[in-house]
C-alpha cells in the first residue's frame, strides 16, 4: 500500500472549489414526458436532444465488461481527451511537473506543453522498461505517464516495476492501456481497487475498431473518477458515439475473433520480416504493431511509400534510430506488404553481393 499518496493534496485548488457546470440533463434525469428545461428542437430524429452527460447506458455496459462499477469510469472524446482532463484536474500550469518516459505516445508530451507543464522525460532502458530508480528521485511530480504495451516498443511493463512504482510514487500513475486487449490477462483493471493512486486508460479506438467515434475510458477510484467529472465539457460524448459503441460492444465475440485473426496476422508479419537481410531486429510485440530495426529506415519507408504502403517512420526518435512502426492490417493488406518487402530484399542482396 502506497502510503504517500493523499488525493486531495494533489487536486488544483481553483478545481477543488469550482462549482462545476449544472446543465439541464443534469438537474432533470427522471422520466418524463415533456421536456421544456433545455432549449432543444422538439422535433424528434433521434438527435435533437442533448446526450447523457453521464452516459450511463454506456457506462454499465463498460462496467459490466471490466468488473468495475460504473462509478469508476469515465468516458471521453477519445482517450486524448482524458490525458488532458487529468493534467487540468491536477496540474497547476507553469509550476506542476509530469514525468514522460519516452520513447513513448506522443500525447503525453504534446498536452503536457499545452498545460504548460513542466516535462521530466525519464527515458526507458534499453528493454524499453521504466527507470524506478529516476523516476523516485523524481516524487514531487504530480503525474507518471507510462504506456503498457508501450507504443511505439510494443513490450508490455513488467508487472514487477508497476507494483514497485505504484508502492511509491507520491502522485498519481496513469497507466495507458490502448493495446492491452493485444496482451493476453497483462491488465491491471482487475486490481484497480487496491490502487488509489491509478488511473487506467483504455480505448475504443484499437481492438474495439472504433477509432472514428472517438472513445476513450479512464478507470479510476470513485474519488478520482469525480474530480474529473467536475472538469469534463458537459456533454463530451455524442449521441451517434454513445450508440455506435454500445452496439458494437454487445457482440464482444466479434472483437475477439478480429483480435485473433490480427494476432496471427502479427506472427506471420514478425516470420516474414526476420527473413529480410535488412531488418537488423524486429522488437517483440504486445500489441497491433510490430517495432523493426533496419539499415536505412528511409530508404524503407519511400520504396514503400512508392509502392503505396504507409508504415510509421520512427527513425527521428532517440533511442529509436533507423526503426520503422508496422501496423497490423488484414490478410491482403499484408501481403502487399511482403510482396513489396521482397522485392527490396531481391534488390539489397543483388547490390550487397
Ligand atoms: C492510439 C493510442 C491511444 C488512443 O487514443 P484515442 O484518443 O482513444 O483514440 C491512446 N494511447 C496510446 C498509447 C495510443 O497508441
Amino acid at each position: 500500500m502506497n502510503t504517500t499518496f493523499n488525493l486531495e493534496n494533489l487536486i488544483r485548488p481553483n478545481v477543488k472549489t469550482l462549482s462545476p457546470y449544472s446543465s439541464a440533463r443534469d438537474e432533470f434525469s427522471g422520466t418524463s414526458s415533456v421536456f421544456l428545461d433545455a432549449n432543444e428542437n422538439p422535433f424528434d430524429n433521434g438527435i435533437n436532444r442533448y446526450p447523457d452527460p453521464q452516459q450511463w447506458d454506456l457506462k454499465k455496459r463498460l462496467a459490466e465488461l471490466k468488473g468495475l462499477a460504473k462509478e469508476n469510469l469515465i468516458l471521453g472524446n477519445g482517450s486524448d481527451e482524458i490525458i488532458d482532463l487529468v493534467m487540468r484536474a491536477f496540474c497547476e500550469p507553469a509550476k506542476d511537473k509530469v514525468i514522460i518516459c519516452s520513447p513513448t505516445y506522443g500525447m503525453y508530451r504534446v498536452a503536457a506543453q499545452i498545460n504548460d507543464l513542466k516535462i521530466c522525460d525519464i527515458k526507458l532502458d534499453t528493454n524499453f522498461q521504466p527507470d524506478v530508480e529516476a523516476i523516485l528521485e523524481n516524487n514531487d511530480a504530480k503525474l507518471l505517464f507510462l504506456c503498457s504495451p508501450n507504443n511505439p516498443t510494443g513490450n508490455l511493463i513488467d508487472q514487477g516495476i508497476l507494483e514497485e512504482l505504484l508502492a511509491k510514487f507520491k502522485g498519481l500513475i496513469v497507466l495507458d492501456e490502448a493495446y492491452i486487449d493485444f496482451a493476453a490477462d497483462a491488465s491491471l483493471v482487475k486490481e484497480l481497487d487496491q490502487y488509489p493512486n491509478l488511473i487506467i486508460l483504455q480505448t475504443l479506438s484499437k481492438a474495439w475498431a472504433m477509432a472514428g467515434i472517438r472513445l476513450g475510458i479512464g478507470m479510476a477510484s470513485s474519488e478520482i473518477i469525480q474530480v474529473l467529472n467536475k472538469i469534463k465539457p458537459p456533454y463530451n460524448i455524442n449521441t451517434l458515439s454513445q450508440e455506435k459503441a454500445l452496439e458494437r460492444l454487445s457482440d464482444e465475440k466479434k472483437s475477439q475473433r478480429e483480435i485473433r485473426l490480427l494476432l496471427e496476422e502479427r506472427d506471420e508479419l514478425i516470420r516474414e520480416l526476420r527473413k529480410l537481410s535488412f531488418v537488423e531486429k524486429v522488437f517483440p510485440s504486445q500489441a497491433n504493431f510490430i517495432l523493426i530495426r533496419v539499415v536505412d529506415a528511409n530508404k524503407l519507408y519511400n520504396f514503400l511509400i512508392e509502392k503505396g504502403i504507409v508504415i510509421r517512420n520512427r527513425s527521428t526518435v532517440v533511442q529509436l534510430e533507423n526503426c520503422l512502426r508496422i501496423s497490423i492490417g488484414t490478410a491482403a493488406e499484408n501481403q502487399s506488404l511482403f510482396k513489396a518487402l521482397r522485392e527490396l530484399e531481391k534488390a539489397f542482396t543483388i547490390q550487397t553481393q
